[in-house]
């Protein structure tokens, strides 16, 4: 398979149908393989594609660099497939701009790439928790209870912004969190501006989060943000039969309003 890929990309570049190539190449680490960009026929031999292949290339997409080198391939697992989804449904990216080799591994894709490849193998949840018994425990406790379970959690957080750096769909140049004029939220890692910034996260991601589980991989003191992640992901879905990053044709439904919307949380 992995000749194939390479003598794929080598082909791609060759014909001009891309410029760069984004996938992945051994680095220091062993059970985690590095980003890598191919601008040329004689590189694509450092590409590699296993199980350590997990982090996320999407947002490599949107790098000015990238951008100025023509047409982006990438390759897309699961996540990454649907985290290009959702960047060219928020219009951060155009088809034009990326050419999709996608990496089936069993889950059913998207139906939405250039090129498919079956690699016989998952990368997509490799170690992730889910978290529905956690949820199905969580909203069965009274407020106060939910609260003390997350102070406890928040008051952990070091303020390391990693989540937000790793988060495929968090890429506003700026970001409310580094603002001071106004400072909308306190910025050292004190319980009510942690408070305030993981609310603020979550919710910048509602309808717009694709569950790919980075923002808890990457947190260092392993906060279980995907329960918050997961619990806005439901509501979203149930009220609104809506996931993010399957068509790129449908819009937001919290970026979009419908007069039959329900208004039941009105009073
Ligand atoms: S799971 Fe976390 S990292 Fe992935 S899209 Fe949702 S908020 Fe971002
Ligand atoms: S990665 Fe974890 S510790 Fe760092 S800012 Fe996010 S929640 Fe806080």
């Amino acid at each position: 398979m992995l000749d194939k890929l390479r003598q794929r990309i080598k082909e791609l570049l060759e014909n001009k149908t891309i410029g760069v190539f984004i996938g992945y190449e051994q680095g220091d680490n062993p059970e985690l393989a590095r980003p890598v960009m191919i601008t040329s026929a004689e590189e694509v031999d450092k590409l590699i594609y296993d199980n350590t292949c997990l982090s996320m290339l999407s947002k490599y997409l949107l790098k000015p660099e990238v951008k100025a080198s023509g047409r982006c391939g990438v390759i897309a697992s699961y996540s990454n497939l649907r985290a290009i989804i959702g960047l060219l449904q928020e219009h951060q990216v155009t088809r034009d701009d990326v050419y999709i080799i996608a990496v089936s591994s069993g889950e059913k894709m998207p139906d939405y790439y250039d090129e498919i490849i079956d690699v016989g193998h998952s990368t997509h949840n490799v170690g992730r928790t889910t978290h529905d018994e956690m949820i199905t425990d969580l909203l069965k406790k009274p407020p106060a209870e939910r609260w003390a379970f997350w102070e406890n959690e928040f008051k952990k957080c070091i303020r390391c912004y990693a989540c937000r750096q790793i988060c495929p769909l968090c890429y506003c140049n700026r970001c409310i969190a580094d603002k001071n004029q106004p400072q909308w939220i306190l910025t050292s890692p004190h319980l009510k501006g942690n408070f305030a910034w993981n609310v603020i996260r979550a919710y910048h991601l509602s309808g717009r989060c694709i569950d790919c589980g980075e923002c808890e991989r990457a947190c260092p003191v392993n906060i279980p943000l995907m329960l918050l992640n997961k619990i806005i992901y439901n509501n979203i879905k149930t009220n609104f039969g809506y996931e993010a990053g399957f068509d790129p044709s449908v819009p937001p439904p919290l970026a979009t309003y419908n007069p039959e919307d329900k208004e039941n949380f009105i009073i």
